[in-house]
């Protein structure tokens, strides 16, 4: 039997790099009926742990392409997470107060998401090209000329009409393109650590960073027996650290509760730099920056891969509409205006947060101690910190009304559960209604709100633009003329 791959000499979309920002777009596309080519230059899914915690938000997209569930059973429920020092607990952030069907920190390792997100698109009938590595890109109107090295070292052309390079810190696509990635890549290095840790507190799922004189500690559980993630702040030249290193590491920076436990066995162990840096355009012409390639930053606070999860959803309802349902091609240049500058608030974010857990000197560390400890006393900061670090209040409106456009909608007021539009109306469905729309009636809104397919309310003037469709003259006089 032959088992080479098969390489399609044209595709609507070529999606550059199989990681966890490249398969969420790929199965958005694919379950909206786009059709899409995958490539990715390993010959295998690689199976590192990573990311290993999965935000509400980015779950609450997941949930529309019934990837949500099927994770959610194979991780641990983290409370949220903790800031300590050695010896007590300075502020704890749970997320229970967080509004969503998801009110809790998913801890799974990388592999695991990435097993789930492959599973996903091979039910709706993808397969992904491994062992493609994609060398140029040209410009071929009306789309690109990719060029690629298949597993057997050939060269072939895929034409696609748009590009999507998810292909990472390295990305190919961006230095193709000739986008730029500005930004810093501080000296500071990190070590981690997956092990087994036998003994983790049952009322402590969840990441724990603790601020010790000698660095930053963060410990969290993993799924799996007695499983553990390490990660350290570590000096420049550190090497991957040994069974002996993590074991000292826990000792000299760990809170009291996790010192007097010992690692048994190191599973995985490396150590990364930090780069904070924002491409300086996340679209050019028919190709589109997302994940790792357009921005990358401290791991601290586990947002990156998350931030990657959202470039696709906010990018995959976009290309189905213009080239399924005949939008303008301008919807997509509101990719870059809407990813970008989320990007650059992520990027002073994580910095922040670096910052904090990273200062050095005794004085500055107990001043900063001190602080946290009066901050979490403040009325409503954990809830914010919750909110922040969910990425539940991520939007792209200048209000934070309710049902303001570019404000997100839970998904359980819209029973969203597919990649669909929906209308949310306190009266019956309008009879003009576009096929694309779910309906949910709700006494909760006082007027329809039209909820894009990533979760966004969209603005009367892009749904009229899309579709040529007014929501708000949709409801019947009677309860308008109330409303309005
Ligand atoms: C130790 C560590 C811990 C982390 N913890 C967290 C966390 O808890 N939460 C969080 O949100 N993030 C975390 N991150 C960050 C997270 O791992 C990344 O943000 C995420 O993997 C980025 O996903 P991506 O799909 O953009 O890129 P990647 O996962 O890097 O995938 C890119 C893919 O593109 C492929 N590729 C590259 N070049 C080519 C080419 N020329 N042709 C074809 N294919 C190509 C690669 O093989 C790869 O499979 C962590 C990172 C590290 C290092």
């Amino acid at each position: 039997m032959n088992n080479k791959q098969e390489l399609p000499k044209s595709t609507d979309v070529l999606v550059v790099g199989a990681g966890p920002a490249g398969m969420t777009l790929a199965i958005s596309l694919k379950q909206l009926g786009v059709d899409c080519v995958v490539i990715d230059q390993l010959p295998s899914a690689p199976d590192d742990t990573r990311a290993a915690f999965v935000q509400p938000r980015t779950l609450e997209y997941l949930r529309r392409l019934h990837v949500s569930d099927p994770m959610i059973d194979d991780g641990l429920k983290g409370r949220g997470f903790a800031m300590a020092d050695r010896e007590h607990d300075l502020i704890r952030v749970p997320y229970d107060t967080v509004d969503s069907p998801y009110p809790f920190l998913l801890i799974i390792g990388q592999w695991q998401t990435q097993r789930h997100l492959d599973q996903r698109f091979a039910e709706l009938g993808g397969s992904v090209l491994r062992g493609v590595r994609l060398l140029n890109l040209v410009p071929e109107f009306p789309g690109s000329a990719a060029t690629v090295v298949d597993s057997d070292g050939a060269l072939r052309v895929i034409n696609a009409r748009f590009v999507a390079g998810c292909d990472g810190l390295h990305s190919r696509v961006r230095d193709q393109l000739g986008i730029g990635f500005p930004g810093s890549s501080p000296a500071q290095m990190f070590a981690v650590a997956d092990v087994k840790l036998p003994g983790w507190p049952a009322d402590r799922v969840e990441p724990a960073f603790t601020l010790s004189p000698h660095g930053m500690l963060i410990g969290s559980p993993l799924p799996g027996d007695d499983m553990a993630r390490v990660v350290a702040s570590a000096p420049p030249g550190t090497p991957a650290p040994t069974q002996h290193d993590v074991n000292d590491l826990i000792q000299t920076r760990g809170p009291s509760w996790m010192r007097n436990r010992k690692v048994e066995e190191v599973l995985s162990s490396a150590t990364w730099h930090v780069h904070e840096r924002v491409a300086t355009q996340f679209q050019h012409g028919n190709t589109f920056l997302l994940g790792d390639a357009a921005h990358t930053h401290s791991p601290a606070g586990g947002q990156g891969m998350n931030t990657g999860i959202q470039d696709a959803a906010n990018l995959a309802w976009k290309l189905h509409n213009v080239l399924c349902l005949g939008a303008p091609e301008s919807l997509l240049d509101s990719y870059d205006a809407e990813r970008r500058p989320n990007a650059q608030k992520l990027i002073e974010f994580t910095h922040q947060i670096t910052t904090v857990a990273t200062i050095t000197g005794h004085k500055e560390q107990q001043m900063r101690d001190d602080i946290l400890a009066a901050v979490s006393r403040v009325a409503g900061v954990i809830e914010a910190l919750a909110l922040r670090f969910s990425q539940i209040t991520i939007g792209y409106g200048d209000s934070n009304e309710p049902f303001a456009p570019g404000t997100r909608v839970n998904p359980d007021t819209i029973n969203a559960d597919e990649l669909t539009w929906s209308l949310l109306t306190p009266d019956a469905a309008p009879s003009d209604l576009p096929a694309e729309f779910k309906v949910t009636v709700s006494n909760g809104v006082s007027h329809p709100v039209a909820v894009r397919p990533d979760g966004i309310v969209a603005s009367t003037e892009l749904v009229h633009q899309l579709f040529g469709f007014d929501p708000a003259a949709s409801l019947a006089p009677a309860v308008c003329g109330g409303a309005r």
